[in-house]
């Protein structure tokens, strides 16, 4: 596996660059030859079916599995210094009865105090200031268990947003949101990219939101099959032989 860091772009502000990238899990060639390019500022959405290897894709560019090929980071002003990437995993789930409140799980992690001795004063004020970027401080005492799906999202993308990253990674942050909600959570994404200029690489079933918020698509099916803008790649004979052969997204 290649990594690299660099200071300047790829010429065209490039934040994130993948080149001939493959995994193999066993003996399961999960993916091979994917290239990518994300330039700073741009929302970019990976697509595809059910086993298609994106979320293997996206643990790679955290490091979190093995691959060959070359992933490199370049961050403009942060010259050799890694790029800081904020991750939002797929549908993780938390009991409705566990008293873990949303004060607690941002106290669990930016803070060395155990959590059960309370939040002082200055971190429920860091929490308020955290939840506020998601429009999200009337949570901070609700159980984390009992949240809505959105509201779920709305805060673990408070917590991958602190320290602010780079790139935020988000692995389907639309599953589990109802419709009104996934129009508020793409434009809150939207918003965010704008107000602290970073890249997002986001995973997503939902491809009636593509064309409003996504400035790439990117259609994978173990390789890449399509990449360009949203019409682009909803359009491609790929995109129609991919998902009418797996029978819908
Ligand atoms: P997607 O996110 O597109 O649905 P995944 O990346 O989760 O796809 O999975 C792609 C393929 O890799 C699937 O066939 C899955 O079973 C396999 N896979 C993913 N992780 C592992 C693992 N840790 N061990 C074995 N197979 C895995
Ligand atoms: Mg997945």
């Amino acid at each position: 596996m290649k990594l690299f860091f660099h200071g300047g772009g790829c010429g065209d502000s490039c934040c994130l660059r993948v080149q001939d990238l493959s995994v193999k899990i066993g003996s399961d060639q999960i993916l091979s030859g994917v290239d990518l390019h994300v330039h700073c500022g741009q929302l970019v959405a990976l697509i595809g079916p059910n086993g298609a290897g994106k979320s293997t894709f996206l643990k790679a560019i955290l490091g979190q599995v093995d691959h060959d090929g070359v992933i490199a980071f370049s961050s403009p002003g942060q010259r050799d210094r890694r790029p800081r990437i904020g991750y939002v995993p797929q549908s993780p789930t938390f009991d409705p009865g566990d008293p873990v409140t949303v004060a607690d799980l941002f106290a669990c992690c930016m803070s060395k105090r155990p959590a059960f001795l309370g939040l002082s004063k200055a971190m429920r004020k860091t929490v308020l200031a955290c939840l506020e970027r998601v429009h999200g401080e009337d949570l901070i005492d609700q159980r984390v268990g009992t949240l809505s799906g959105g509201e779920l999202q709305r805060v673990l993308l408070a917590l991958a947003l602190e320290p602010l990253p780079n790139i935020l990674i988000l692995d389907e942050p639309l599953s589990g949101v109802d419709v009104e909600g996934i129009g508020m959570l793409m434009d809150m994404l939207d918003e965010i990219r704008k107000t602290y200029d970073l890249s997002i690489l986001m995973t997503t079933h939902y491809l009636s939101t593509l064309e409003k918020y996504a400035d790439q698509v990117v259609l994978i099916d173990h390789t890449v099959l399509a990449q360009g803008t949203p019409s682009e790649v909803l359009s491609s004979l790929a995109f129609a032989q991919v998902f009418h052969r797996k029978g819908g997204v």
